[in-house]
């Protein structure tokens, strides 16, 4: 598959387009990104790398750290965990608080903040350091111990996160959150401060492209069968309540976050990872989603 073609391509196709939608500013700090910026990183299951604009510049990965945090949870808890997270559809926004009333406390799935919240108090339980547990885990996925949180962006949203301060009160009042609060949801907003670029994230997502091994190292870190239902939730979580659109547009498991930032996967071929910081109504990357589509349509496949 010609993917340097491709990409080339689909970089020109955008070259004067105008992101649609705006730039996330409810964490005040991703407010300041200029919306102009625009990267992509492919990397395949041959160990080749394939990018275009600004590919190498970290930005805050925000929910695109769910699947990290999941992966890590799912190896210590197994199965069990499953009694404290659904692995459905919410078709909701994913800072709905409506469900948990009537769920009695047992999010819909682990991507929407609700069960992200439920996943961050396993590893705080599990981990005498989750923060260092965490970075350890991307040091080890993708070679670079560089990369780290970006205190500034997990203050910001520590001072202004009144939504998720009120989801995991609410979770805790079900009895679905062992730790104090306040350790939770601060392992919460450093996760979400992860600053990792385009590259990074493909390399660090090839795992799930590769059933839970690395190409470098070739490390199994997950097993196939974990490594399904990683993707699996991907497919049908991945965009809250846009996530029937990202699969009818684009057919791959992904994972978006507010820092414009969407990671994809096509199992057996490819991660691919895109950055745009505008953001459409549902919260996710309006041009990444486009860039997206226009790759399984130009190389023919997805996984459908
Ligand atoms: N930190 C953000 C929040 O909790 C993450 C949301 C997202 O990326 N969709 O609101």
């Amino acid at each position: 598959m010609e993917y340097d073609k491709i990409l080339a391509q689909i970089q020109q196709e955008f070259s004067d387009t105008q992101p649609s939608g705006k730039v996330a500013s409810y964490i005040p700090e991703l407010a300041k990104v200029p919306a102009s910026k625009f990267g992509m990183h492919l990397y395949d299951l041959n160990g080749e790398n394939y990018q275009f604009g600004d590919s190498a510049e970290r930005f805050s990965i925000q929910s695109i750290s769910k699947v990290f945090t999941l992966s890590l949870a799912m190896k210590v808890m197994g199965d069990d965990l499953w009694n404290r997270v659904g692995v459905e559809p919410s078709g909701d926004p994913f800072n709905s608080l409506s469900q948990l009333e009537n769920d009695s406390g047992i999010p819909r799935n682990p991507y929407i903040n609700a069960g992200a919240l439920v996943v961050a108090d396993v590893l705080v339980s599990s981990f005498t350091n989750p923060k260092a547990a965490l970075l350890t885990f991307l040091h080890e996925l993708t070679g670079d111990t560089s990369i780290d949180f970006d205190y500034t962006v997990a203050a910001s949203e520590q001072s202004e996160g009144y939504r998720n301060y009120a989801m995991v009160n609410y979770l805790k009042s079900f009895g679905n959150i062992e730790n104090n609060v306040e350790d939770v949801l601060d392992f919460y907003f450093h996760q979400c401060a992860i600053a990792m670029s385009c590259r990074e994230l493909a390399q660090a997502f090839i795992i799930f492209a590769n059933q839970g091994t690395t190409l470098d190292s070739d490390r199994e870190f997950l097993t196939g069968r974990q490594v399904k239902r990683i993707n699996a939730l991907m497919q049908t979580c991945g965009f809250y309540d846009e996530a029937g659109e990202f699969s009818f547009e684009v057919g791959l498991p992904g994972k978006s976050g507010v820092g414009g930032g969407i990671v994809a996967v096509n199992p057996y071929h490819y991660a691919v990872a895109v950055w745009s910081p505008p953001l459409n109504h549902k919260g996710n990357s309006a041009l990444g989603m486009a860039a997206l589509e226009r790759l399984t349509t130009l190389t023919g496949y997805s996984i459908f």
